[in-house]
C-alpha cells in the first residue's frame, strides 16, 4: 500500500511537470504568434490589441483546462480503479514496473506467462 501511495505521488508529480511543460509550450507559441502579428500590425489601435490579447488568453485558458481535465482523469483512475493490482493473480504489480509502464495490468510473471501461452 505504501509503495502504491508513493507511486501515486510520483505520477502526480509527473503530471504536474507535464502540466508545467504544456503551459510553457502554450505561452511560447502565443509569444511567437504575438511578435509575428505585431511586426505587421504596428499601427493597430490599443483597443484591438487588447481584444487580440484577450482572445489569446481565452484560448490559453481553454487549452489549459482541457489538458488539466485529461491529467485529472489519469489521477482519478489511479485512485478509484484496481490500479497496480495484477488482473490475473491479484498481486501488487511492482512499483518499478508501473513507473516504466503506468498502464500495466499484469504483474511481471503473469505477463511472461501470457506471452508464453500466446506464442
Ligand atoms: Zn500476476
Amino acid at each position: 500500500m505504501l509503495a502504491r501511495a508513493k507511486l501515486k505521488t510520483g505520477l502526480e508529480l509527473k503530471v504536474l511537470a507535464q502540466q508545467h511543460e504544456i503551459i510553457q509550450d502554450v505561452s511560447r507559441s502565443i509569444r511567437s504568434l504575438r511578435s509575428r502579428e505585431l511586426v505587421g500590425a504596428r499601427d493597430f489601435a490599443d483597443a484591438s490589441e487588447t481584444n487580440y490579447q484577450q482572445g489569446l488568453e481565452l484560448q490559453l485558458a481553454e487549452i489549459r483546462s482541457r489538458e488539466a481535465q485529461r491529467l485529472e482523469t489519469t489521477i482519478q483512475a489511479i485512485e478509484t480503479e484496481q490500479y497496480g493490482i495484477c488482473r490475473k493473480c491479484q498481486a501488487e504489480i511492482p512499483v518499478k514496473r508501473l513507473e516504466a509502464m503506468p498502464s500495466a495490468t499484469l504483474c511481471t510473471s503473469c505477463q511472461t506467462e501470457e506471452e508464453e501461452t500466446a506464442s
